[in-house]
Formats: structure tokens, sequence, C-alpha cells
């Protein structure tokens, strides 16, 4: 009888385990989804606090992706999606954290990079992409482009705020540089520097420095 109720009580432990963690898995393209993405944004940055490590953030917008929907079809532009996510994935190291933001947007964690490290991930991402052919479903082959803002979080500003604000100013950060990329032409990386001063400049990050 007793073991017959520690039987039931390990089943629903696996059970809550496996929910949690398909609760943190975006099903098209399964990289994390936006919930793990908070969830792990707050553990880096506490981490990021405790060791005095700086902590970047990528984030990713696909480029004119309403016209691949439009011209290839729905289905092709879940392909491109699946196939963009894995590409960008390759692209990291084993410590970095990838996931679907929204729609066609991922944003990736690369803790303990500095700014000239996370924009040569970033610009790995860009060419990978760019390299990549996808195939519609009557066979035409195609590229797609994206944009990429990217913001380094750096040490010595992780002590005096709080941990949610710092969040949303990172977040807030990597997405100005998405804006400013897709402002500039697209196809680009750029870097938004971290700090409170809303009229933020960015900067764009010549390729072919790469
Ligand atoms: P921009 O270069 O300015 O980012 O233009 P865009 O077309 O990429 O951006 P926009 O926000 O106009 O369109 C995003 C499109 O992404 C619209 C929406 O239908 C599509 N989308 C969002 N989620 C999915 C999905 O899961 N699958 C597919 N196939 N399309 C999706
Ligand atoms: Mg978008
Ligand atoms: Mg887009």
């Amino acid at each position: 009888h007793l073991s017959s109720i520690i039987a039931v009580c390990i089943e629903n432990c696996i059970s809550q385990e496996t929910l949690l963690r398909v609760s943190m898995i975006d099903v098209l393209t399964q990289v994390h989804n936006r919930r793990a993405f908070n969830a792990e944004l707050s553990k880096e940055l506490s981490r990021a606090c405790r060791s005095q490590h700086p902590l970047s953030c990528l984030f990713i917008d696909l480029d004119h992706f309403k016209q691949i929907n439009d011209n290839y079809g729905h289905p092709t532009g879940d392909r491109v999606l699946r196939g963009s996510a894995q590409t960008i994935k390759e692209q990291l190291r084993k410590t970095d954290f990838i996931a679907r933001f929204g729609g066609e947007e991922f944003a990736i964690l690369l803790p303990g990079c500095e700014k000239p490290q996370a924009l040569q991930i970033a610009i790995n991402i860009l060419q990978a992409i760019k390299r990549q052919q996808f195939r519609a479903d009557d066979d035409r082959e195609f590229g797609i482009t994206l944009s990429i803002g990217a913001t380094t979080c750096p040490t010595q500003q992780i002590v005096p705020c709080g941990l949610s604000d710092l969040a949303d100013l990172l977040v807030a950060s990597a997405d100005k540089g998405v804006y400013q990329a897709k402002a500039q032409g697209r196809d680009q990386v750029c870097f938004s520097p971290f700090n409170d001063d809303t009229a933020l400049q960015t900067e764009e990050v010549e390729l072919s420095n790469a």
C-alpha cells in the first residue's frame, strides 16, 4: 500500500516537472518562450549582481516577415521561423539563452559578454541567416534578413538598481536598438547603450568589422 502511494507521488512530481518544462517552450520553434525568458532574465541579473559580470542582450526581429506569409503562405512562414530559430541557436554558446519573444521576434541573453563579444555574436547571426536559403511549397527559393538590437548591462550599473528595473531597462534598450536598425534600413545590428536616459543614442555596427 505504502509503495503504491509513493509511486503516485513520484508520478505527480514527474507530471508537474514535465508540465513546467512544456510551459516554458515555444511550440512552433521549440526554443524557450517569453515566460521562460522573463524567468531567466531575473536569474541572470541576480547572478550578474553577485558575480559582477556583465550581461548582454540581443533582440532580433525578422525583416518584412509579413511579406513572406503574403508571398509564400503561412506554412512557409512557420518553416522560416523554425529554421531561423535553429540557425540563430547554432551561433550561440552553451551558456546563452534564446527565446521566441513574440511573433517573429527572438530575445537572447549572453551572460558574461561585454559589448564587443555581444556584437560579434550578433554579426555572426546576421551573416548565418543571410547564407540560409528557404524553400516555399512551390519550390521557389528565397532568403531573409534580420534587424538586431544589442545592449550590455555593465557591472558597475548593476549594484544601485532593483532587479526588475534592470530587467525592464535591458529589454527596453535592446528593443530601442531594433527600432533604430529598422529605421536605418534593416539587415543590421544597432547597439543601444544601457542607461536610463530615454533619449538613448544608438550606433550602427559595420558589418565589415566582422
Ligand atoms: P518589419 O521588417 O518592420 O519587422 O516588418 P514585418 O513584416 O516583419 O513586421 P510586421 O509586424 O508588420 O509583421 C509581422 C508578421 O509576423 C505578421 C504576422 O502575421 C506574422 N506572424 C506572427 N506570428 C507568426 C507565426 O507564428 N507564424 C507565421 N507564419 N507568421 C506569424
Ligand atoms: Mg516584429
Ligand atoms: Mg519583423
